[in-house]
């Protein structure tokens, strides 16, 4: 589904990924974990086509398709999804606008019919409850005031209702309590785990691991994937440090 070879890109003049190369294949969930600043979030924003990264070698095949030439609109309508680490607050707009407009783009992209208002409605409400959000915060402007784990339930609301084929979630269990942690974590089961989509999981820690059981787990060091392996190198990592096992 991804493959992502020899991948380097920089910011502002600043290389932050230095050959990263990594496959994922549909029905797999990859956690990628590393140290701060290692480039993790630099990697899911380069996936996504965020303005302002320029990739300078390296090639990323999406679906058979080559990602980097696409625009970021056309990677979501392909089926990309990215959880941001800190999602973004637009007052003025009420959450049932922003979604309903998001997946319409998207749905407009694959040459399928826009949903009407009522059917919009429906589906968020469905994946609002799904996700035990109060159905009223559909109408508020996009995470503005919400909390930080209001904020990443409202996320998986999304992810729901646009359905992708490939997420790629940044820190999504961070700030987030216990309980919403589980909901979090059953939101990504229940919407991604499947024989046909796949997830990518950025995280510092184990604890969103044991909701969401990954099949390879990556470390990210210095801008390149330098360690690989099964569930338990997370439980390596969370006992012996980033220092030992990504040395
Ligand atoms: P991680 O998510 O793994 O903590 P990031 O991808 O956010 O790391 O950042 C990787 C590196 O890129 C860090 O050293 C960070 O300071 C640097 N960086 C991020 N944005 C910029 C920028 N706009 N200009 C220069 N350096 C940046
Ligand atoms: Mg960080
Ligand atoms: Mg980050």
């Amino acid at each position: 589904m991804l493959k992502i070879t020899d991948l380097h890109a920089e910011i502002d003049g600043k290389e932050i990924l230095k050959g990263l190369s990594l496959s994922v294949n549909a029905g797999e969930v990859h956690a990628i974990m590393g140290p701060n600043g290692a480039g993790k979030s630099t990697l899911g924003y380069v996936l996504g086509g965020r303005p302002g990264y320029e990739v300078t070698a390296g090639s990323v095949e999406f679906d058979g398709k080559d990602l980097l030439e696409m625009a970021p609109h056309e990677r979501a309508a392909a089926g990309l999804f990215l959880g941001f680490q800190y999602p973004v607050e637009i007052p003025g707009v009420s959450n049932v606008q922003f979604l309903r407009e998001a997946l319409n783009a998207q749905r407009r992209g694959r040459d399928e019919k826009p949903l009407s208002g009522a059917e919009f409605l429906k589906l968020a409400r469905e994946q609002a409850a799904a996700l035990s959000m109060d159905a009223e915060m559909l109408k508020r402007p996009v995470n503005v005031g919400f909390s930080g784990g209001e904020k990443k339930r409202n996320e998986m609301v999304q992810m729901g209702i646009i359905d992708p084929s490939l997420a790629i979630l940044d820190e999504t269990d961070s700030g987030l309590d216990i309980d919403a942690l589980r909901v979090v974590g059953d939101g990504i089961n229940r919407i991604m785990r499947k024989p046909d989509k796949a997830v990518i999981l950025i995280t510092h820690y184990q604890r969103l691991l044991d909701y969401v059981a990954p099949d390879f787990v990556h470390v990210l060091a210095g801008g390149r994937i330098v360690r690989s392996g099964g569930p338990e190198l997370a439980l390596e990592l969370e006992r012996e440090g980033y220092a030992g096992v990504a040395a």
